[in-house]
Formats: C-alpha cells, sequence, structure tokens
C-alpha cells in the first residue's frame, strides 16, 4: 500500500475508534512520525493531507524542517527525549514539544524559546507512567512542578500530557493510557491540560478510548524502520 492509502487507513481507524466510545473525530489529531524516514515519504504525506509530523531526534527535525520550507503549514511535533544542549534547535524549529519532564528543561526551553520565537511554544509534559528506570518522564509524582514551571515561562504555552506505555501487551497499555487520563483529571482536567498525546501504531484505539487528543503514530503509515535505538 502506498503511504496515502496506509494514510486513509490509519484516518478510517481513528474515526471509527472515536464513533466507537462516542467522541467527535475531529477531537483526535493524527501525528504522522517519519523518524527515520527521508522526506520524499513526509512529501507524500503532505500531498494527501497531513499536516502535523513527529520526530524524536532534534537534530533530524530541524534538517527536515530546513529540507521541507517550501511546504506551507507543516506542523513539527518533537516527540523525542529532550536534553538541555538541544533545547534552542527545538525553541526554533518545533510547532509543538511532547516531552518536558523537568523542571530543568521546562527553564531552559522557556529561556531559548524567549529569544527564538514571537509566539508562545506549546508544550506537554512527558510522564513516565510505567515507573521504568530507563526511560524518561516525570514521575506521576513530579507532575506538579513540571507544570508549576512550564507556567512560570512567559514563552511557553502549557498544552497537556503524554506518555509512553511500557513495551508490552495491549491490556499494559490500556491501563497506563486511563492513568495518565486520571492524572490530567487531578491537575486540573482538560480546561488546564487541553491534550494527552498517547496511542501508538498498535495501540491508538486504546488510548482514543482513554481520551487521546493527539495520537502519534509511524509504523502504520510509513511502514517499518530500520532497527536504530528510536
Ligand atoms: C516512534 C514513536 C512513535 C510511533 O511508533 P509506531 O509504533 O511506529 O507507530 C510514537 N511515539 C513516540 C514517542 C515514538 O518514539
Amino acid at each position: 500500500m502506498s503511504i496515502a492509502d496506509q494514510l486513509s487507513d490509519v484516518r478510517s481507524r481513528i474515526t471509527l475508534s472515536a464513533q466507537d466510545c462516542g467522541r467527535d473525530p475531529r477531537s483526535i489529531r493524527l501525528v504522522a512520525v517519519s523518524k527515520a524516514k527521508p522526506t520524499d515519504c513526509i512529501r507524500e504525506a503532505y500531498a494527501a493531507g497531513q499536516r502535523a509530523f513527529g520526530e524524536n531526534y532534534v537534530q533530524e527535525l530541524a534538517s527536515k524542517s530546513e529540507e521541507l520550507a517550501d511546504l506551507p503549514d507543516l506542523e513539527w511535533h518533537f516527540i523525542g527525549h529532550l536534553q538541555t544542549n538541544k533545547a534552542k534547535l527545538a525553541a526554533r524549529f518545533a510547532h509543538v514539544v511532547h516531552t518536558v519532564d523537568s523542571v530543568v528543561i521546562a527553564r531552559e526551553l522557556g529561556r531559548r524559546a524567549a529569544r527564538e520565537r514571537s509566539t508562545p511554544l506549546p508544550v506537554l509534559v512527558e510522564v513516565n507512567i510505567g515507573g521504568e528506570p530507563q526511560k524518561a518522564g516525570a514521575a506521576p509524582s513530579e507532575v506538579d512542578e513540571v507544570m508549576s514551571a512550564v507556567a512560570t515561562q512567559p514563552s511557553l504555552l502549557l498544552r497537556g500530557l503524554m506518555t509512553v506505555p511500557p513495551a508490552g501487551d495491549r491490556e499494559q497499555s490500556r491501563r497506563t493510557f486511563e492513568t495518565l487520563a486520571s492524572l490530567r483529571a487531578l491537575h486540573g482536567g482538560a480546561a488546564v491540560l487541553a491534550d494527552l498525546s498517547m496511542g501508538m501504531s498498535g495501540d491508538f484505539d486504546l488510548a482514543i478510548r482513554a481520551g487521546a487528543t493527539l495520537v502519534r503514530v509511524g509504523t502504520d503509515i510509513f511502514g517499518p524502520r530500520p532497527r536504530r535505538p528510536y
């Protein structure tokens, strides 16, 4: 299947999952995860109407953004682990950053965004629900302080919460998504945290059922990636 066909298949699955639980499909945004894929693939998806793309290396996002500067209204979502020494590039090239996971990162990204941008940078707080030590993300108990750190940066706009469930079965993913949704309820609800970024190729249907507003889908759109530590 072509990228356009795969995209349209993913879009219909999103619509069906939404209808299945009584949600408006338009309340769910598809972020096409293009990491490790050449810009030709992004052009193909763009031609099929896709506008939001996700990358997990800042450098890769920046160079793709420059290569594709001729495409109007492309929207770059940074979904990888953010380090302080990459905050400047992220602030310059990303339209949304899903992975603010510490007070230090919030401050540095805020400082950089103030210099690099004329409008506030929308960000989400990444939460490590599974408590996996090797994984990025704030602990659920740290969400409050990271949210406050974002709120004190005028150049950042707090948009929501994001999570990546432990690799495992769908039941594990389902529980992780529900936990992220309850964390949102605990920290001000949708009025404060409009977005829930959760769900990938294998589990976005479950994420939608749990309230996802941003689903990050790579493989089901662009096919398998070369084995690299993504
Ligand atoms: C790679 C990646 C995705 C997409 O995963 P697929 O299984 O290919 O759909 C989503 N979110 C994050 C954070 C990723 O790194």
